[in-house]
C-alpha cells in the first residue's frame, strides 16, 4: 500500500506573529507553485496562525496545524481554543497528545480521546502523538505504554475517522534531546503500532493509515528513517525552526 509521507513542523512554543513572517519569506519560495510527493505542514503557536493562514492559506502544497484543541465547543474554559476557532484560519491539522501536553499539562488518554474525537466533528485532522518515556521502555513496557495509549485514545474513533488521522510515534527519550531512535528501534514500534491498530480498526485501516517518526529528526538521519517499511514521514520539533533545515529534511526523507 502506497501512502504519502507526511512532514509537519512543531514550532512548540517559538515564533510569534513576526518571525513567522520571516520564516515565511524565506520558505515561501522554496515550496510554492511547487508539488511535492509528500504533504507539508506548519503547526505554529496559536497567535501565529493568523499570520501563517495569510503566508501559507493559498499555498496548495502547505497545510497548517494547531498544537492543541479543546476538548469544548465553547464557554468557560479560559484559555483555551476550540476545533471550531482554528477552522477560521485554515487550519487543517491539529497535533493532539504531544509527550509535552502529557507530562507538563497532565493529559491524560481519556482527555486526548476526547479531544480527538472533538476534532473530527469539525473534520479537523489529528495528528495523535504517542510514545514510551526512557523509564518505560528500559522496563519492557514499551507495548503495554502503546498499546494503552492507542486503544483508549482512538477509542470510539470510526475508521473513516481514523484514515484521516495521522499517527505520531515518538519515543519521549528521543524528543528535543539529540538521541534520535534508530532505524530499527523506530520501524519496530512502528510495525508495532500498526498491528494495533490492524486489531482495532482491521487489515486495510492498518494498511492506510500514516506513522510519522518524531525525535530529534534531522536533515542528515531523514533518509534513513524515512526509508523503513512503516515510516511515513516525520513530526520535527528543533529542526523545523530554520526553513532550510526543514525543507532538507522533506527533501532528504522522500
Ligand atoms: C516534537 O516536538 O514533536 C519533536 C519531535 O521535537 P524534536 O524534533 O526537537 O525532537
Amino acid at each position: 500500500m502506497q501512502r504519502k509521507p507526511i512532514f509537519a513542523a512543531n514550532w512548540k512554543m517559538n515564533k510569534g506573529p513576526s518571525e513567522t513572517e520571516d520564516f515565511g519569506k524565506s520558505f515561501l519560495p522554496k515550496v510554492q507553485h511547487k508539488t511535492f510527493p509528500s504533504d507539508i505542514v506548519i503547526a505554529p503557536p496559536y497567535v501565529s496562525l493568523a499570520k501563517a493562514s495569510e503566508l501559507f492559506g493559498n499555498v496548495s502544497s502547505v497545510a497548517l496545524a494547531a498544537q492543541n484543541c479543546s476538548q469544548f465547543d465553547s464557554g468557560a474554559y479560559t484559555g483555551e481554543v476550540s476545533p471550531m476557532m482554528l477552522k477560521e484560519f485554515y487550519v487543517h491539522y491539529v497535533i493532539l497528545g504531544h509527550s509535552e501536553r502529557r507530562s507538563i499539562y497532565g493529559e491524560t488518554d481519556e482527555v486526548i480521546n476526547a479531544k480527538v474525537l472533538k476534532a473530527r466533528e469539525v473534520n479537523l485532522r489529528p495528528i495523535f502523538c504517542i510514545g514510551e518515556t526512557l523509564e518505560e521502555r528500559e522496563g519492557g513496557k514499551l507495548e503495554e505504554v502503546l498499546r494503552r495509549q492507542v486503544t483508549v485514545g482512538l477509542k470510539d474513533v470510526t475508521e473513516k475517522d481514523l484514515i484521516d488521522t495521522v499517527i505520531a510515534y515518538e519515543p519521549v527519550w528521543a524528543i528535543g534531546t539529540g538521541v534520535t531512535a534508530s532505524a530499527e528501534q523506530a520501524q519496530e514500534a512502528h510495525a508495532f503500532v500498526r498491528s494495533l491498530i490492524g486489531e482495532q480498526f482491521g487489515a486495510d485501516a492498518a494498511a492506510r493509515i500514516r506513522i510519522q517518526y518524531g525525535g530529534s529528526v534531522k536533515p542528515g538521519n531523514a533518509a534513513e528513517l524515512m526509508a523503513c517499511t512503516d515510516i511515513d514521514g516525520a513530526l520535527i520539533g528543533g529542526a523545523s525552526l530554520e526553513p532550510s533545515s526543514f525543507l532538507s529534511i522533506i527533501e532528504n526523507g522522500t
